[in-house]
């Protein structure tokens, strides 16, 4: 493959700027400093970070698959990403430049940060919440979010957050399986310029005929105004009780080990899981890869990450990396189209954002609104961007290099998971010559293969999709576990490659003739067409590479003949005509031209939308249930569970 004459266009790679790597925090010599001693090059880095206590042992993996890292360790969380930073003079410094979704704005230096943890903080101890308890954080992008999550860590209280768009069933679920004592959630949340009730949801998931067991108090932040039910007792308004407790209160260490928090995956595999996270390995690596692979400097750049706290991004790259590494960043309550489509860019254009963090999906609803709307702005300030979620189309790389970027911006495509907990395979910025599409390399400090089924490594350069991306040495922020649930956790995680020890990450991948990681998605999403493994990844790129297409998503269907068939569901660009086979037939043909005839789609389907999590990933197991007229899995995570019904009638 391909076998018809092809035209493919030639990968270019982009290094980054003389200028750019001159000044990057990191340089190849972290490579070579990680590979000679991977213990101490961790040890250098944990010492980023302040212990109240020094640790005594880098990593005890005696206990396997269950890590321990920094055995001995003893530090506060909350203490390193807020206090410190006071201590040492930078209490003046702007720690977040909020923007509320109608438009209201708030700043908070790290004195204010400091100020709110600790009200927080004095206020849960009242309540009698105890080290090791756990509470549930079901709230919209406000700071008393981010403050919430720190005034936990910083008590040793194990947080949960459940994104704010889930229903009052996925939040009880959650709430059940982390046995939650309290709740803090809002009034209400602003949804596209509206005010809508979310408390009513948490009354909804834990009172009524069957209470949740677990729940003592709700804590209720007034963000809308409006009227919302009460139960006198449990509930308990933030203005009346946390902003009346003292600011000042004095952060305990803990053990390294101390659990951090429980987060539930997304789901575009089956049921979510509770990933465990603790303290002193997760904080290190969240630091050090926010250090290097956004070349962070502290007290100069003004960074933005657009991932909700709902998810594991929100909690590393807005919460415990960017904090502990002293950043004066953006935090933004809304939606990108609120009230219109240039809102992302007038507050790049506004603050002055100069590293940008998003998701792929996002890029492709830019590319979809047209560049008019980022041409309109003043983006000059952006000096280097950033993708995860899922693996990013060339296409839309090069559009987020060229339209966001100017061409100068480096871009770090990481990869890495709810479990893994920190980036594992990016570019270094000031490094890598970056592929468009490809996360690269693994960071220094990491170590990763890429096997067959016998676990055999996969030859560089091989064409078919048929490589497993594992991990075959512990990390500091690797998961400890799945909450309640250690069988599960050695299943999914550890038997595939039981002998070899290796993490399984459930994704394929595979390395290109420079030893360059392409991944391709998940393994259940790689598939098998007569015989021949073909990556969902790639034929969804040759599909968004086509002019008319903003967006894909390619499944395998059963099909008799072929064993699975092709199927593509597509999003057309903004002002597209859609000339019915015509186009399908257009589609298909530019899909055999870049791939090969194997992969031409079986059908394709032009539809409005497609079916997606609340983190923005497309959720291909339910379009496959959908093309081989299944009853649906599990859509507890599902944005908008109408657009399956309507793919399933339009079909
Ligand atoms: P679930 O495990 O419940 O199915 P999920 O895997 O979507 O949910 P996350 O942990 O948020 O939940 O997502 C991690 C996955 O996202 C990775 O396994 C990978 O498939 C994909 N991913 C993340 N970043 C990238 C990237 N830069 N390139 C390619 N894929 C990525
Ligand atoms: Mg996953």
């Amino acid at each position: 493959m391909p076998t018809e004459a092809t035209e493919k266009p030639v990968l270019a790679a982009y290094p980054p700027s003389a200028e750019f790597a001159a000044q990057a925090n990191g340089g190849a010599e972290l490579y070579s400093e990680a590979d000679s001693d991977r213990d101490a090059f961790w040890a250098k880095q944990a010492a980023r970070l302040h212990w109240h206590e020094p640790f005594n042992q880098v990593l005890d993996w005696s206990e396997a698959p269950v890590a321990k890292w920094f055995v001995g360790g003893k530090l506060n969380v909350a203490y390193n990403c807020v206090d410190r930073h006071v201590e040492a003079g930078y209490g003046d410094q702007v720690a977040i430049h909020w923007v509320g979704e109608p438009g209201d704005t708030r700043t908070l230096t790290y004195s204010d940060l400091l100020s709110l943890v600790s009200k927080t903080a004095n206020y849960l101890s009242e309540l009698g919440l105890q080290a090791g308890d756990r509470v549930a954080i079901y709230m919209p992008m406000i700071p008393e979010a981010i403050a919430s999550m720190l005034a936990c860590a910083r008590l040793g209280l194990t947080h949960s957050v459940v994104f704010a768009g889930f229903s009052s069933s996925a939040l009880r679920s959650r709430i059940d399986d982390a046995e939650a004592k309290l709740v803090i959630t809002t009034d209400g949340q602003f949804r596209r310029g509206k005010p809508a009730p979310l408390k009513a949801a948490v009354d909804e998931a834990i009172g009524g005929d069957t209470p949740a067991p677990s729940v003592e108090h709700v804590l209720v932040v007034r963000r809308t105004g409006e009227d919302t039910p009460w139960q006198a007792g449990r509930d308990l308004w933030w203005h009346e009780t946390v902003e009346k407790a003292s600011s000042e209160h004095t952060a305990e260490a803990f053990d390294s080990e101390h659990p951090l928090f429980l987060l539930y995956t997304s789901g575009t595999t089956g049921k979510p899981k509770g990933i465990l996270h603790t303290s002193g390995g997760y904080l290190t690596q969240a630091s050090y890869t926010h250090h290097y692979v956004f070349d962070h400097k502290p007290g100069e750049d003004v960074y933005w990450c657009t991932a909700d706290i709902g998810w594991v991004t929100g909690h590393s790259y807005i919460v415990y990396g960017p904090l502990s590494n002293r950043t004066t960043q953006v935090v933004y309550e809304g939606t990108p189209n609120s009230p219109n489509e240039h809102r992302h860019f007038e507050i790049i254009e506004n603050h002055g954002v100069t590293i940008y963090y998003t998701a792929p999906t996002l890029i492709r609803t830019f590319m979809k609104w047209g560049r008019e709307i980022p041409d309109a702005h003043n983006l000059s300030s952006l000096r280097l961007l950033g993708t995860v979620g899922e693996p990013i189309n060339p296409e839309a790389w090069r559009w987020y290099h060229s339209v966001l970027g100017g061409g100068r911006c480096p871009i770090v495509d990481t990869w890495w998971q709810t479990e893994t907990g920190a980036i594992m395979i990016s570019p270094l910025p000031g490094v890598t010559e970056c592929k468009p599409g490809s996360a690269m390399a693994p960071l220094p400090g990491i170590s990763m293969q890429i096997v067959d089924d016998e676990a055999h490594p996969v030859a560089r350069g091989a064409t078919e999709a048929n490589g497993y991306l594992v991990i075959d040495q512990p990390w500091p922020a690797m998961l400890r576990g799945i909450w309640g649930d250690m069988q599960r956790f050695k299943d999914t995680y550890w038997s595939r490659f039981a002998e070899q020890g290796y993490y399984f990450a459930g994704d394929g991948a595979k390395f290109d003739e420079d030893g360059a990681v392409w991944v391709l998605g998940r393994v259940d999403d790689v598939m098998n067409i007569s015989g021949h493994r073909i990556s969902t990844a790639e034929v969804e790129s040759a599909l968004v590479g086509h002019d008319a297409v903003a967006e894909s998503a390619v499944i395998g269907a059963t099909d008799a003949t072929t064993g699975q068939a092709i199927v593509a569901f597509v999003i057309l660009r903004q002002g597209v005509v859609n000339t019915g086979d015509e186009l399908v037939a257009d589609l298909r043909a530019t899909v055999s031209r870049d791939i090969g005839p194997i992969a031409k789609p079986r059908d394709i389907y032009i539809v409005p939308e497609l079916p997606k999590t609340r983190s923005g990933k497309i959720m291909r197991r339910l379009l496959r249930d959908v093309a081989e007229g299944r009853q649906l899995g599990d859509t507890s995570t599902l944005v908008d569970p109408g657009v399956v019904e309507s793919l399933r009638g339009g079909k």
